[in-house]
């Protein structure tokens, strides 16, 4: 298994990780198989989407932020349920399928980290399944 830390800059940020994450790939020397990333933050997640346009990443924060505010009455009392939530929803695991020794993204798909509870020093969890 391989891993990468990064280091987030804002409470709530979407971070680009697909470089890590292929280099990781080239590195295993896989050709053909699948690559796991995994989240393992309660406050953090993974998700694929455009990374062409900046607006999309946020897009995602604001709409999120909409939708499950910072203050609501939680019952958790260290002051992040909010993030908590945007973690559950999200999700924090993607898969990828592997070919001709690299990621199989579509054209205009990068692979983000989400922060949600930041700034923090965060870990990402990469496992390559193949041959
Ligand atoms: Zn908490």
């Amino acid at each position: 298994m391989g891993e990468f830390s990064i280091s987030t800059s804002k409470r709530e940020e979407l971070v680009d990780i697909t470089d890590e994450v292929s280099g990781l790939v080239k590195e295993s020397g896989v050709k053909e198989g699948v690559c796991y990333v995994y989240c393992p933050h309660t406050t953090g997640a993974i998700t694929i989407n455009e990374n062409a346009d900046p607006s999309v990443k946020t897009d995602i924060i604001r709409k999120l932020r909409e939708l499950i505010p910072e203050n609501d009455n939680y019952e958790h009392s260290e002051g992040n349920s909010d993030a908590h939530l945007k973690s559950s929803l999200v999700g924090n695991c993607a898969a990828v399928f592997i070919e001709n020794g690299g990621l199989k993204l579509g054209t205009w798909q990068g692979i983000m980290f989400c922060e949600f509870d930041g700034p923090r020093e965060r870990k990402v969890l990469v496992k390559i399944i193949g041959g």
